[in-house]
């Protein structure tokens, strides 16, 4: 059985680190805001390349909290649209409507899954606020595009790099392009801690205030309120297994892209489509997603064949029921998409025989 992702053993590789690092933060005494959690948060500054890095409990906290903090900031207001690629995960676009912004859900480019310039400037009206670039599944927008176009229309840009730690166009690391950036540490992320947290990266220390704030109950200073905020912090042994895993995260990157060209060099049967990259360097594969017209039976096919996939994601956030009412939109190509992708197996210990043998699956498919 080839699995679609084996924690276990990801973390196995670095077992005796973790052990020491949990031990460390249980005989510390000190398990809510304390060292580890600055270390980390550091550290993954550095990683990405901004001057802040403000740990939270989740991805989503982290999505959320950026856009409530530009509102008490007064940043943006009620009503504002937010402009996002239709075809992502449902947190990007929650983080939205959980702060009565309106999301306007765009068409993806179909051969690189992410916005196109183009796209996002068709979606601009006078309301529009925020652009939300999802680096979807490792590979990084077209940021310097984006960035451009943000600042022609005074516009501010959350990236959701919850899929794309390390990614880069020519060395500046997705993170460090937008004016704030919301990572997921989810277990099954390219950086994944050993339960729930995420973080968020800026070099606007205002914002980073504000936020560190938000996390703590709307208090920077204890016992003094200043906003109604929220308890979303990202705890001691947490950042420890994260301080442990981010020095992996390179090697474990460039893993993934052997894995990667294996598949994009030996898949050639022509039902079925490989994913395009823009550069090399910009890809770090969190997932491997294909395009087959009949990918109910490929599942299928490779499931009988001891090879485990998945679909991310098999229903578009419009035809949501969470949602139901409120998208009047009309989306063929993410549609479409939802309906002919599927994700083939791909992590830092997945073997090379292992994608050879899917691969040699693959091409079988007929
Ligand atoms: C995983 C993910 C999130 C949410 O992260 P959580 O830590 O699970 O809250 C947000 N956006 C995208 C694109 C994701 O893949």
């Amino acid at each position: 059985m080839i699995p679609f992702l084996d924690l276990k053993a990801i973390n196995q590789q670095y077992e005796k680190e973790l052990k020491d690092a949990c031990a460390r933060v249980i005989d510390s005494g000190w398990y809510i805001m304390g060292n580890e959690l600055s270390a980390f948060e550091q550290e993954f500054a550095q990683y990405c390349g901004t001057k802040h890095s403000i740990g939270v409990a989740n991805g989503l906290d982290a999505l959320t909290l950026t856009l409530r903090a530009w509102k008490e900031m007064g940043k943006i207001k009620d009503g504002d649209e937010v402009i996002v690629q239709a075809n992502t995960y449902i947190a990007s676009v929650l983080a939205i409507t959980e702060n009565n912004l309106t999301p306007v859900l765009v068409e993806p480019d179909v051969d690189t899954y992410n916005l196109s310039p183009e796209g996002i400037k068709a979606a601009i009206t006078p309301k529009t606020k925020v652009i939300l670039p999802v680096h979807l599944y490792g590979q990084i927008s077209p940021m310097v595009e984006i960035m451009q176009i943000a600042k022609e229309h005074n516009l501010l840009v959350l990236e959701d790099c919850a899929q794309s730690h390390g990614a880069m166009i020519d060395g500046k690391k997705s993170g460090a392009w937008g004016d704030a950036a919301a990572f997921s540490f989810y277990p099954g992320k390219n950086l994944g801690a050993l339960g729930d947290a995420g973080a968020i990266t800026t070099n606007d220390s205002e914002l980073a205030n504000v936020i560190l704030a938000l996390r703590n109950y709307g208090s920077s200073e204890r016992y003094k309120n200043v906003y109604c905020g929220v308890n979303s912090r990202l705890d001691e042994i947490q950042a420890a297994m994260l301080s442990v895993k981010l020095k992996y995260l390179d090697a474990e990157i460039s893993h993934r892209r052997k894995i990667s060209e294996i598949y994009k060099n030996g898949i050639t049967n022509r039902n079925i489509n490989v994913p395009k990259t823009v550069k090399e360097c910009e890809h770090v594969w969190h997932l491997f997603v294909v395009q087959c017209n009949r990918r109910d039976d490929l599942a299928r096919y490779l499931e009988d064949n001891g090879v485990h996939t998945l679909i991310h994601y098999p229903t578009p956030i419009h035809k949501q029921v969470a949602y139901s009412g409120l998208f009047d939109v009309n989306l063929p190509i993410t549609e479409h998409l939802s309906e002919t992708i599927i994700s083939l197996p791909i992590s830092p210990v997945m073997s090379f025989d292992s994608a050879l043998r899917v691969v040699n699956l693959v091409n079988d498919f007929d």
